[in-house]
């Protein structure tokens, strides 16, 4: 039986075990550097129809729909005025059993922990180094050392492995942007709202059919090296109302006194698309490469990649990385362009980009090639 070290137990690592498992002819373990994974936070995460469809080879469609929410339209507005610019129909894109899906994001990772045995996850364990020949022998942090057939990179956007397999600094840059998020209880409105506002956006969704809902803004933010390292301050209950009330002074949406569990943390992206050249040994999810957060794909592709490596290794091919680039380019420019367009501040401009945005929003062949190529193929 070929032997998988998997390092890292998030979406990606953990949709990766799911089909090793449900194939039953490797053997695997995954690496876990925290002691536990978060199974109760209340934060969201939106789900195309490219991942839902690769989800439910492994029995997402037999879930509870209570805890998941289908959205049928992005609803577009003036985060100043609270007036509605226009709405894309991504319901378009959806076929039976597979539809742009919202739920919480600590659901997602209860739902890829379902099938894995308790005993296949280390945890508080970490990678050291690897030696590569005909076996990738792996030291850890446990002073233990192990042999694999195959390697499977999964250890997020800060990707410590990376380094150590690349033997350089792959560390990905402060995005000059911090993400402000909370939960909102009982709004009316199933669908997606965004709301644009020169230098910042927000997205309020909801995560399941129990009126909660997700809320989570892009502030544009320089922040100095030290500012963005110093986890205290993004923790602190000053920082966090602070920037809570920039986004409430610049919103007519009335958020104050409604968002509970603010957090906030720095937005980090991947520098560049490595060269990976080692043979059987594969990064997927954040450690390939993480977007920009403003097409809320991360997690979409993180599943595709996980997808993509499980049938290089069962066909044997040698194609995952050339094609997963492509895509990823595909997604990338998508992702920066919309952080472009969505944080626009020149009042002109601005008025230019949503006499656009009205006219793309009802153009066939432009939804095809800009959400199509991503959500269907
Ligand atoms: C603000 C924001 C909003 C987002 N919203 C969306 C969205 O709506 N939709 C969407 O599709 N995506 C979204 N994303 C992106 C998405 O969350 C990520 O792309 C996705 O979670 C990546 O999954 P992953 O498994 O690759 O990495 P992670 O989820 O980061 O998991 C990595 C795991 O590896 C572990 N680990 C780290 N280092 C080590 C180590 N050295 N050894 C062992 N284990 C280690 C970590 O503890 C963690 O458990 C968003 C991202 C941000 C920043």
């Amino acid at each position: 039986m070929k032997k998988i070290a998997i390092i890292g137990c998030g979406i990606s690592g953990l949709y990766f075990a799911n089909l090793l498992q449900s194939k039953k002819i490797y053997d695997y373990v995954i690496y876990e550097k925290k002691s536990e994974l978060d199974l109760n936070d209340g934060y969201g995460i939106q789900l195309s129809a490219n991942s839902i469809k690769l989800l439910n080879e492994i029995g997402f469609n037999n879930i509870d729909v209570k805890e998941i929410s289908f959205p049928k339209k992005v609803n577009f507005f003036d985060a100043k005025t609270s007036k509605k610019i226009c709405d894309i129909d991504i319901s378009k894109f959806n076929s039976e059993n597979k539809r742009y899906t919202t739920l919480k994001r600590s659901f997602l990772i209860k739902f890829l922990l379902n099938n894995i045995p308790l005993e296949k996850i280390k945890h508080n364990v970490e990678l050291m180094s690897v030696e590569h020949g005909e076996k990738i022998k792996l030291s850890l942090s446990n002073n233990l050392t192990e042999q694999f057939d195959y390697l499977i990179v999964s250890d997020g956007v800060f990707s410590k492995t990376k380094s150590i397999l690349l033997a350089k600094d792959t560390s990905p840059k402060f995005f000059n942007s911090i993400a402000l998020r909370g939960n909102i209880k009982n709004l009316d409105n199933n669908d997606i709202s965004l709301y644009l506002g020169p230098n910042f956006h927000f997205v309020i969704y909801p995560v399941n059919q129990n009126k909660e809902f997700n809320f989570i803004s892009i502030v544009r933010k320089k922040l100095s090296k030290n500012e963005v390292l110093n986890k205290n301050l993004f923790e602190s209950s000053e920082f966090l109302k602070s920037l809570s009330n920039e986004i409430y002074k610049k919103t007519t949406l009335n958020l104050n006194g409604k968002l509970e569990n603010i957090k906030s943390f720095p937005v980090y992206v991947s520098k560049k698309f490595e060269n990976f050249k080692h043979k059987n040994i594969y990064f997927i999810g954040d450690a390939l490469f993480a977007f920009p957060p403003s097409f809320a794909q991360g997690a979409s592709q993180s599943i595709e990649s996980g997808k993509e490596v499980f049938e290089e290794i069962n066909n044997n091919t040698d194609t995952y990385y050339k094609n997963r680039r492509l895509k990823i380019n595909k997604v990338n420019w998508r992702s920066s362009l919309n952080y472009f367009a969505f944080h626009l501040s020149n009042p002109i401009i601005i008025l230019f980009r949503n006499l656009i945005l009205k006219l793309l929003a009802n153009n066939k062949n432009f939804l095809n090639n800009y959400l199509g190529k991503i959500y269907k193929d």
